[in-house]
């Protein structure tokens, strides 16, 4: 796993929500995506989580294409994908696919399954046999070839989402962004979509880009996770490594805050981190480090330096100046 399949440096996407008052008439921008890098690699799985608000879906719109960046890079095996005015070759198009939280919305209710399959496979890979294809991607998840003649409407949640993510494989993709696609799903069937995914990521050597508020989940389904806060990364880590040492006061405190079933659960959640305060408005961000208003360690310097990410070995890093000026806490 050591191949880059997607690279993010210093990635920024603002959007101008209005204007100050008549006489400034300064631009009010809301800072959604705030000069991120990270690093995908071949086949692995990276949780983007974060609260509502923390920009996580503002990246995986931009990935997809969705939104132009700000400024920034973001490369998709070492090729630029916002160059030439923003059109991506077809190449690209297809290799990147996304699957959203709400299948009820993603699917056209007019069109039958087979009629949603069908229109990737035109676009992506046209001249094949089309039913073939397209009963030979619904046994691929698992669903039985007469389905191919319902309409949205006829099917369960969960159905729908496995037809969203039968669409996403209709190009082939290398790299599926997952848009917190469990989340709008009874929790009797999020396990089989689980599960379903899994399989397919061995199948297909698939990279999924996990974008959840669901920290507990990235548990069992991520290689490694990354936290947003504010629009920024604030820290990185090994799956295993994050759960067992949590090094950031956000992380700490979404950790200590998930509910536990067993007494060796309890005895691994980080001690209780509370908050103070409420979330900033994003277009207000606070000066320094954006978590200081909430921070039960913030010190000074907090309020002045926005702290820098700080790679504490085994890919582990974290954006606080608890780990990289330890002396000033
Ligand atoms: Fe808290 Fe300061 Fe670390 Fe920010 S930099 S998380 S305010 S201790």
């Amino acid at each position: 796993m050591t191949t880059e399949i997607l690279t993010a440096t210093a990635l920024k996407k603002y959007f101008v929500v209005g204007r100050t008052g008549w006489r400034d008439r300064q631009a009010v921008t809301v800072k959604a995506v705030d000069g991120i890098s990270f690093t995908m690699y071949e086949g692995e799985t990276l949780g983007l989580v974060g609260e509502s608000g923390s920009g996580k879906s503002t990246v995986a719109y931009t990935t997809i294409g969705m939104y132009r960046p700000t400024s920034g890079s973001l490369k998709f095996r070492g090729q630029e994908l916002f160059q030439n005015g923003g059109q991506r070759p077809m190449s690209l198009r297809k290799a990147i696919q996304i699957v959203f939280q709400d299948p009820g919305s993603s699917l056209n209710p007019r069109r039958n399954i087979k009629q949603i399959l069908e229109l990737p496979l035109q676009i992506h890979q046209p001249g094949k046999n089309r039913l073939e294809q397209i009963v030979h991607l619904l046994e691929v998840v698992d669903l039985p070839p007469e389905y191919m003649y319902k309409y949205p409407h006829m099917l369960s949640g969960g159905e729908k989402q496995i037809v969203a993510i039968a669409r996403a494989l209709a190009t082939n993709p290398s790299l599926i962004i997952l848009d917190e696609p469990t989340s709008a799903l009874d929790v009797s069937v999020q396990a089989k979509t689980i599960n379903l995914l899994l399989r397919l990521q061995k199948e297909f050597n698939l990279s999924y880009l996990f974008i959840t508020h669901d920290l507990s989940l990235m548990r069992n389904v991520a290689s490694r996770v990354a936290i947003m806060y504010l629009g920024k990364i604030c820290e990185v880590a090994e799956t295993a490594g994050f759960f067992q040492n949590p090094l950031h006061p956000y992380t700490q405190m979404l950790l200590s805050s998930i509910p536990v079933v067993s007494v060796e659960e309890e005895a691994l959640k980080p001690k209780k981190v509370l908050s103070t305060g409420e979330i900033p408005s994003p277009v207000n961000i606070p000066s320094g480090c954006s978590f200081r208003t909430r921070c039960p360690f913030a010190m000074d310097l907090c309020s002045k330096i926005d702290p820098v990410m700080v790679d504490t070995g085994k890919g582990h890093s974290v954006r606080c100046h608890l780990v990289s000026q330890p002396a000033a806490a």
